[in-house]
């Protein structure tokens, strides 16, 4: 996607992946240094321990322990652009997520990213986890940040269930229905409701078996797919200082993505 908006806006710049081990990590940074590479993306296993090589660290980062993205403008600054790339997913489709009761699936890295925006902007949050520690420990930090209370629950049929009455917007960020298990729900066909935005981020496939159900159902879907543009989008900004050509980048992500 990078590099389709690269070609769209005319750009003299090329992205490319590279394999960093996990001891060769600061040599990769200082290269970043040495090279004058404009900006990266950092990705798993490396987001956390990438923040100490680096000369700052927004609060974008800070706030949730992990780095995504780093531009070299003055020194290496990193910055995390999940969150907003979920938030923005959000407003392109007009949703305020202010006073909206929402459930959070799942406590890993990606629902941190999810649950710290939605509560940064108002949200009533239940965090469903299959272990019941995992969204105490996150739900414990964010009602510290932010002075309000988070339901936790473990997730079973039952607690789902009564979870998705009460909701207005439900997010997987759980892997389940993800490629290749693309046949996998996380909510059961009849708890689905037309009054509910369901929002999967996972990417691969891009309309997963939850997604499909929730059309069925007559209810609002949102795809991983927005949010990883998204995320995308706000790297390239930090990097060009351009508004990112967000159409072109969605559809490079598509053609890769379509099998
Ligand atoms: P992670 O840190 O490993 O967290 C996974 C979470 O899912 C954990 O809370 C885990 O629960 C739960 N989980 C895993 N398997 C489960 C199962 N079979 N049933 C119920 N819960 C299960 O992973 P992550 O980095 O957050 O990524 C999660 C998903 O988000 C992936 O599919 C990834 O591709 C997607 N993602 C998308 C974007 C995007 O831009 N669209 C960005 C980031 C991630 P436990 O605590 O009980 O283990």
């Amino acid at each position: 996607m990078h590099n389709a908006a690269f070609m769209e806006l005319g750009l003299d710049c090329v992205y490319l992946p590279f394999k960093v081990h996990s001891q060769d990590l600061g040599k990769a940074i200082q290269g970043m240094r040495g090279l004058n590479i404009r900006g990266l993306n950092v990705t798993i296993p490396h987001k956390v321990a990438v923040m100490t090589l680096l000369d700052d660290v927004d609060d974008s980062a800070r706030n949730l322990g992990a780095v995504n993205t780093i531009t070299s403008d003055g020194g290496l600054k990193g910055y995390n652009t999940d969150a907003i790339g979920f938030l923005n997913s959000l407003a392109a489709r007009k949703i305020e997520p202010a006073d909206k009761k929402i459930v959070v699936l799942g406590a890993g890295g990606a629902a941190r990213a999810v649950a710290l925006i939605l509560m940064d902007r108002g949200a009533h949050l239940t965090i469903v986890n299959r272990h019941l520690p995992a969204a105490q420990a996150l739900a414990g930090r964010l009602t510290g940040m932010y002075r309000r209370d988070i339901q936790t629950l473990e997730f079973t049929a039952d607690n789902l269930k009564e979870a998705l009455g009460e909701a207005d917007l439900v997010v997987n960020t759980t892997p389940v229905g993800m490629f290749p298990a693309i046949d996998y729900s996380p909510i059961p066909y009849r708890w689905l409701k037309k009054k509910l935005v369901v929002f999967d981020i996972i990417y691969n496939p891009i309309k997963t078996r939850l997604l499909q159900d929730a059309e069925r159902r007559g209810a609002v879907v949102i795809s991983g797919v927005e949010m990883l543009v998204g995320q995308g989008a706000a790297a390239f900004e930090l990097w060009t200082g351009k508004k990112a050509p967000v159409e072109a980048m969605r559809a490079a992500v598509v053609e890769a993505l379509t099998p």
